[in-house]
């Protein structure tokens, strides 16, 4: 018998299907403008030190051909060969200056690299565990989207962003030195030499939006041709059993028929870039070596000839050339992968909003009693990791009231992270709801998520970027002061500073793991959400850093506090204690349970056990 989801497999892999049709690139530019200024915002002190190393290749482009300049004019034209060798030698020197200023460029580049591909991984993590929660069924679909975004067009992502800046930077101060040079010897080289050079750049450009819409026809088709054969292996089966694989075999042909298509349109746009570049990399030689008699009537001298030629030819045209190259590599590469980073165009980007000004989502429903709704509510949950496997919860109920301090204890695989991911929104229940402050948890999308609960797992993830981002990881926008009471709150201080202040490179493999834990506290603390959840997210610490820090965390306003304990102490420290026992939870005091609950008995008498 063919059940009602085999004939939906089969109709959805026997359907051609067509690629997602190409939205304006103009428009996607547009759309990811917001996020590239606010990225560049945040990371200003990085573009400071870049900028700052590349002003020395400004001065080392400019001294080269100055020193060529002169050491015709001033030394061997004028019969003084020392003093031409002299210049000779500054020249040279300039040149070498070149290694030690791209060492300083690439040591700040990473500062800036880094950071974005974090933002990345982050996002379409995110973009993921939103999409399988929202839509469990889906699940599987999301994780192999996540999949590549996470892998192959994160790289692209990070590998063109890295040789956009390098080089479009390098560009620019080249250009900075070889103009104030030329502007130096003889302001009458820049009408011959420049006007060239920009015809041969808009040519260039002029090409950049026909060639981005046939690379984004080319990546669309690549993706619908890899989700296609996917599908077509999951139901080739069902398939073969329906006599329908010659109609999904056409439907796959077409597709990389689409694909072919796509690359040739892109060879042909390749054919005129590669003109573009030729023009811009070698009018400017011509257009001087053909200005030469109207120069010297001018009374140029030949060393300023000569400097020109050394600035073009050593210098901006192949930093032009570099750039032009990188730009066609990767710059339409890499908006078109970015794209698939950011939330479909008429969505709100998810910039987190000011605390307490949530939108339709957020807000929380108001009791019919009118007081607060409790921060964490549980009806009648049933949870378990796939059908047929037995439940780990089972007609949970439980309400936490705001403000309020609980931990969570059980034996070990009782379901405690379970519990904290199904609390998070990570794990969706089979049945039953969770509230946040009285918004259900369940398809809600993940940046409103992100400012209503912290989740702290027991492995802090630090990542590589300065101690600051690291902190206001889940608040980008917070200032001074939010980072200032978070340090002095967990007493991070002495960390801070032995790691050079917050503005310092941090290399989360330096850190022990009881440190990265401490800042992953302190990143819960700058945060704007009213719940902190925290899954033995203090084991590394000794008892009295852990004490101090939950006491820190459960003091902050307006936080709601729930610890999976690991240490009787911290479960002494809760206002409640949730026991979980498999098929039954106690929930109490610490007296009332070790009256009521022999696990409860049990395990505090484990915990104190010495050894
Ligand atoms: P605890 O935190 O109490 O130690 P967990 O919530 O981590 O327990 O795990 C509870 C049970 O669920 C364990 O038996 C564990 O092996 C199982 N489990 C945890 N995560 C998954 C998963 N993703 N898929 C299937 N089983 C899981």
């Amino acid at each position: 018998m063919i059940r009602h989801d085999v004939r939906r497999r089969c109709a959805a892999a026997g359907n051609g299907g067509t690629p997602p049709g190409g939205h304006r690139y103009r428009g996607t530019v547009r759309r990811l403008l917001p996020y590239a200024l606010r990225f560049f915002r945040r990371h200003k002190g990085a573009l400071i030190g870049l900028a700052a190393w590349s002003l020395l290749e400004s001065v080392q482009t400019f001294l080269v051909g100055f020193a060529v300049a002169w050491s015709l004019d001033r030394g061997f034209l004028a019969g003084r060969p020392a003093e031409g060798l002299a210049w000779l030698a500054v020249a040279a020197a300039s040149v070498l200056l070149a290694g030690p200023v791209l060492r300083g460029v690439f040591r700040r580049l990473s500062g800036l690299v880094e950071p974005f591909r974090d933002g990345l991984v982050r996002r379409a993590a995110d973009q993921a565990l939103g999409r399988a929660v929202a839509d469990p069924a889906r699940a599987a679909e999301a994780e192999r989207a996540a999949v590549s975004r996470l892998t192959r067009q994160t790289e692209i992502a990070r590998d063109g962003f890295a040789g956009l800046v390098l080089t479009v930077r390098s560009f620019a101060f080249t250009a900075v030195g070889a103009v104030a040079g030329m502007a130096a010897l003889a302001p009458e080289l820049l009408p011959v030499v420049l006007p060239p050079m920009a015809l041969g750049l808009l040519l260039f450009l002029l090409t950049l939006l026909p060639m981005a819409a046939a690379q984004r026809r080319y990546l669309d088709a690549d993706e619908a041709f890899t989700d296609r054969s996917a599908a077509l292996r999951t139901g080739l089966r069902d398939l073969v059993a329906c006599g329908t694989t010659g109609t999904a075999g056409s439907g796959l042909h077409g597709l990389a028929a689409e694909a072919e298509a796509a690359g040739r349109s892109l060879a042909r746009w390749t054919a005129v870039r590669t003109l573009a570049l030729g023009a811009a990399g070698q009018l400017p030689v011509v257009a001087l070596l053909a200005a030469v008699p109207w120069l010297l009537d001018r009374g140029v001298s030949a060393g300023a000839l000569m400097g020109a030629l050394t600035y073009l030819v050593q210098s901006l045209l192949p930093a032009l050339r570099t750039m032009m190259t990188a730009v066609a590599a990767a710059g339409s590469r890499l908006v078109v992968v970015l794209e698939r980073f950011v939330p479909p165009e008429g969505q709100e980007p998810d910039a987190p909003a000011p605390q307490g000004a949530g939108g339709q989502e957020d807000a929380a429903p108001v009791p019919a009693d009118g007081g607060a709704p409790p921060a964490v509510l549980c009806r009648d949950l049933r949870v378990s990791y796939g059908a047929g496997t037995p439940p780990l919860l089972e007609g949970f109920d439980l309400a936490v009231a705001a403000g309020e301090h609980v931990a969570v204890v059980g034996p070990s695989g009782i379901g405690k992270s379970t519990l904290a991911h199904v609390l998070t929104g990570l794990h969706s229940p089979d049945h039953g709801d969770v509230l946040l402050s009285g918004a259900p948890v369940r398809g809600r999308a993940s940046p409103p998520m992100a400012r209503a609960r912290v989740l702290l797992p027991q492995e802090g993830y630090v990542f590589a970027g300065t101690v600051r981002e690291n902190l206001a990881q889940l608040a980008p926008e917070a200032g001074d002061g939010r980072i200032s009471e978070a340090v002095a709150a967990l007493r991070l201080g002495p960390l801070v500073e032995r790691l050079g202040g917050l503005e310092a490179d941090v290399d989360p493999a330096a850190l022990s793991a009881g440190e990265r834990q401490l800042l992953c506290l302190g990143r819960a603390h700058a945060s704007p959400a009213p719940l902190l959840i925290l899954d033995e997210a203090t084991c590394h610490l000794d008892p009295d850093t852990e004490a101090h820090a939950e006491e820190a965390l459960a003091r902050r306003e307006g936080t709601t506090l729930l610890v999976i304990a690991h240490r009787l102490s911290s479960a002494l420290r809760a206002d409640r204690i949730v026991v979980l026992d498999g098929t039954s939870t106690a929930v109490g005091t610490h007296r009332e349970l070790l009256r009521t609950s022999p696990l409860y008995r049990d395990l505090a008498g484990y915990w104190e056990a010495p050894g």
